[in-house]
């Protein structure tokens, strides 16, 4: 079993994407505060709080270009916010169902290791099981129902 890390969108890179005001998608980023619930935000793997200045932007979550690089929706604090202060996956993250998408080192979509994985189960667990695998050069967490970026979780 091989040891995990798990990251959001490229801190870096987003701290320059907020800084220009258009999203990969190039559409301009429009904050809004919201009042009532948490949204999942993607810069820094917690969920807002009410009054955060937050914006959805298209994003491309991949270290390289090419027909399985699709750009989506994600959310994030619409100012800079220091992005994650951890690199293991948030407790209650762990236990939602997720999508698990593995990427090969072909830079296209290990179709055969994916696994849609129930609440009740360790995210975690699985994700150290994927990555065991030789062709499996990192995975995605996905939304269960609309497919949308979470994390991505390489090897250390
Ligand atoms: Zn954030």
């Amino acid at each position: 079993m091989s040891t995990i890390t798990i990251s959001g969108l490229d801190y870096t890179e987003l701290e320059a994407v907020l800084a220009t005001g258009i999203d990969h998608g190039g559409n301009p980023i429009e904050p809004f505060i919201e009042a009532d619930r948490g949204w999942p935000l993607r810069c820094c793997l917690t969920e807002s709080e009410p009054g955060d200045e937050i914006a959805i932007i298209a994003w491309s979550p991949f270290p390289w270009k090419g027909a399985y690089a699709e750009t989506g929706p994600v959310v994030v604090h619409a100012q800079p916010c220091g992005g994650p202060t951890s690199s293991d996956l948030p407790t209650d993250l762990d236990q939602r169902s997720m999508t698990l998408r593995p990427y090969g080192h072909d830079q296209r979509i290990a179709y055969h290791h994916v696994r849609h994985v129930p609440a009740e189960e360790s995210l975690s667990d699985h994700l150290r099981e994927m990555l065991a695998e030789d062709d499996v050069d990192f995975v995605h967490g996905r939304n269960t129902t609309g497919g949308c970026f979470s994390f991505s979780a390489n090897r250390c």
